[in-house]
């Protein structure tokens, strides 16, 4: 006992939390986590938890996988790492072969780096020099979406959507035009879908058919904004949007990375509707939610613009110090052996199914507005009045008193803000995905009165 309050006395002197605000932090006390096991994860008091968000969207095949622990130990016997500057490796290698083969074709240039947020830095800088080496260095800006979110660096910030993030770092961005986002539940327009024969697209032309000669690209999370809120796109969006994207000759960057690796039922969310991106960013689910790892991936035709002489300066300068990292990328490829060993995808339909059905039923509770679903993420938006689709003010808290009412019944789950996200690993017995959802539906009942 005398120890665990000496780690919590120590996280709380030296520990700075993301997303956290400390001074709350500090008056409560934390879980300290020290063991997971399947979709479980255990605190240093013993207590278990299901890790019902998947260790923030990480995790795809459970914790402590044994081939996912023998192939990171394998390859640390033989090395940790080494550099991809000017030197290449083995599992960088085989990996690049594995994603490509899983890829939309046409996309086979495989750029390393760390995480979500630093594959769309390289995503971005690349379409802006790819215009540069096509002579035109006009196209300084880039499209996105409101509500969305790809990643808290400075530039993912910049085509970032969500206000109460981004909107204090204002001053040191650059400059983005943002499109209305597909939120059908609020619309932006003031439509209703599907009536509205998807009038967000209209509005995104009017942008692309006015500024498209000035913009490199247009960066999109694929059928869910995932952090803005689980807001699920209409079917169709994503294919207008890329034929969009055609018309105007821009490039289409696709960040799956919350979507990637069997989330929305398929392997890419991309696929889902045929379409083929310029770029795509990939990480999160990669690992199987073991090790940092972050994945670009280019067309050929990106690639070859800068190729060129040494002393014509076309080299794409950015590199990490971790890029291509040997016990990541081992990982990764372990993660894709049990996508196929165990059919993950196909096991994953009938509790997609399962998922989809309760969550209808919890449409009926009294304080449940909206139910947004794709694949296996689902967000469940709660209102103050149903009819009327008054939001729960801020300092309610709504979303986080259901998390805590979760907590006390052995289920972890972060909220944003009033939206309750659902984002268990893909690995889940369909006894425990029973379970996890009706300490959701009991907790909503119980937060919510
Ligand atoms: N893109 C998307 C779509 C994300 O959801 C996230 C993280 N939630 C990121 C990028 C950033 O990833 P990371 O936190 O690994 O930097």
């Amino acid at each position: 006992m005398q120890e665990i309050n000496r780690l919590i006395e120590l996280d709380r002197l030296y520990i700075w939390h993301p997303f956290t605000q400390m001074k709350e932090w500090s008056e409560t006390e934390p879980v300290i986590i020290v063991e997971g096991r399947d979709c479980f994860i255990k605190d240093i008091k013993g207590r278990w938890y299901l890790d019902g968000v998947s260790s923030l969207w990480v995790n795809i095949h459970g914790h402590a996988r044994k081939e996912i622990n023998d192939a990171i130990k394998a390859q640390l016997d033989l090395i940790a790492h080494s550099t991809l500057l000017g030197m290449a490796n083995v599992p960088s290698i085989l990996l690049a072969e594995r994603l490509v083969s899983l890829m939309p074709e046409g996309l086979t240039k495989v750029f390393y780096s760390d995480d979500g947020s630093t594959a769309v830095e390289v995503a971005l800088k690349m379409a802006f020099q790819y215009w540069v080496h096509k002579g035109e260095k006009q196209r300084v800006t880039f499209v996105c979406l409101n509500n969305g979110y790809h990643g808290d660096t400075l530039g993912a910030v910049s085509v970032g959507g969500i206000d109460i993030f981004h909107s204090t770092f204002k001053p040191l961005l650059f400059k983005t035009r943002r499109a209305p986002s597909p939120y059908c539940y609020r619309c932006e327009l003031g439509k209703d879908y599907p009536g509205c024969g998807m009038e967000c697209l209209g509005a995104l032309e009017e942008i692309l058919s006015k500024h498209h000669h000035e913009i490199a690209a247009l960066i999109i999370e694929p059928l869910v904004q995932a952090a803005g809120g689980i807001i699920t796109q209409p079917p169709g969006y994503l294919k207008g949007l890329r034929e969009l994207c055609t018309k105007y000759n821009i490039l289409m960057i696709a960040d799956e990375v919350a979507t990637g690796f069997g989330r929305t039922g398929r392997m890419f969310a991309v696929e889902h509707e045929g379409v083929r991106p310029d770029i795509i960013c990939l990480s999160k689910g990669i690992t199987g939610g073991y090790l940092p790892l972050g994945v670009t991936i280019a067309t050929e035709e990106i690639f070859n613009a800068f190729l060129g002489r040494f002393e014509d300066l076309k080299t794409f300068f950015h590199g990490h110090s971790y890029t291509g990292n040997q016990l990541a990328c081992a990982a990764a490829l372990a993660s894709l052996d049990i996508f196929e060993k165990d059919r993950v995808l196909e096991g994953l339909q009938p509790k997609i199914k399962f998922l989809k059905d309760r969550l209808e039923r919890m449409k009926e509770l009294y304080h449940v507005g909206d139910v947004r679903h794709c694949g296996f993420i689902a967000g469940i938006e709660l209102v103050r009045d149903k009819k009327t689709k008054e939001s729960f003010g801020y300092i309610d808290r709504i979303g986080w008193r259901v998390a805590h009412e979760a907590r006390q019944r052995g289920v972890f789950i972060r909220p944003l803000g009033n939206i309750i996200v659902i984002m268990p690993p893909l690995s889940i017995s369909m006894e425990n995905l029973e379970r996890f959802l009706y300490v959701i539906e009991e907790s909503i009942k119980s937060a919510t009165g």
